[in-house]
């Protein structure tokens, strides 16, 4: 416990040093004058030239800050490096000075439960939102950054919404963060009930209760090791990765690929996902829009295997 503590005071103090070394609007310009450079590189009166400072005293100082870390200097002058680069994706990303709405847009899917048109929207929460306005049905919801909404239209808003979605579950669910690389710990997690007990630790969980698919039968938890990244994915996107899976769905007409996620029968519906048994976990997905019947069982450790 004291070394996980120190190990984290060691952490917090090696980031607040990085962050510290952002922490003046001349250094994040000079990071984005190299981002805007060819080849991210720039001779020290280019680079001078392209921030505007006048003060040649002060533009050494910041740059030196900025030095063996964030950039590295060349024989032909200064070059951003990884560490910059990241920080730079993160500042496109939008998540912070953006604040953008979207919809409702109706889109081409519909509820599956009473059939109306499902919609997309997205709220300054940085949440995306697919839901029906006919019966209140949240199909699902997950956070997206308003980098993904710039310059794009709202047919492709959705899609990459979508897409990128898919990904950052696909990843978790190998166990790698999709944040920050490290490991995730992922869990089968049942809210069955034995004997008045819940099983397993969502149902304590306020979050849980917020979570759009938390009348689903069970659902993954993912928790990652090293950052804040802890969520819930539906079952059923366990499939999405398993080729014996897919070539199967393509068989019966489902395009795991190009059909999104709200729209894909054993991810959205509560009533696919039965739970085979609790200790240790076994759950049983069917997939209920197949043109023939078809089913597979997950276990614990997330073996898949289609039913005969
Ligand atoms: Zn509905
Ligand atoms: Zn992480």
């Amino acid at each position: 416990m004291a070394s996980e503590q120190s190990d984290r005071t060691q952490v917090a103090t090696d980031a607040e040093s990085a962050f510290m070394t952002l922490s003046h609007d001349l250094r994040l310009e000079i990071l984005l004058a190299l981002w805007d450079a060819p080849g991210f590189s720039l001779s020290f009166s280019e680079l001078r030239k392209a921030v505007g400072e006048r003060d040649s005293g002060s533009f050494t100082y910041h740059l030196s800050e900025l030095q063996d870390q964030f950039v590295a200097k060349t024989d032909d002058g200064y070059e951003l490096q990884y560490p910059g680069h990241r920080v730079l994706d993160a500042i496109q990303s939008g998540v912070f000075h953006d604040q953008v709405t979207v919809g409702p847009v109706g889109l081409d899917d519909d509820c599956r439960e009473c059939g109306e048109q499902l919609t997309f929207e997205y709220d300054t929460d940085y949440i995306a939102r697919i839901r029906c306005s006919d019966c209140g049905n949240r199909a699902l919801e997950w956070p997206f950054d308003p980098g993904g909404i710039a310059e794009r239209d709202s047919d492709a808003i959705v899609a990459a919404f979508d897409r990128r979605t898919k990904l950052i579950w696909s990843c978790a669910l190998d166990g790698i963060c999709p944040f920050c690389a490290g490991q995730i710990n992922r869990e089968l997690t049942s809210r069955v009930h034995e004997q008045g007990a819940c099983i397993g630790v969502i149902e304590q969980l306020d979050r849980y209760d917020e979570y759009f698919a938390r009348d689903h039968p069970a659902v993954v938890a993912v928790d990652c090791e090293r950052c804040s990244f802890y969520s819930f994915i539906p079952v059923g996107v366990v499939l999405l990765t398993r080729p014996a899976v897919t070539g199967k769905l393509y068989d019966v007409d489902i395009d795991s690929r190009e059909t999104p996620l709200w729209d894909l029968g054993f991810v959205v519906d509560s009533d696919s996902v039965t739970v085979l048994q609790t200790d240790p976990m076994c759950v049983e997905v069917s997939i209920p829009d197949a043109t023939e019947s078809l089913a597979v069982t997950i276990d614990e450790s997330f073996t898949v295997t289609v039913e005969d």
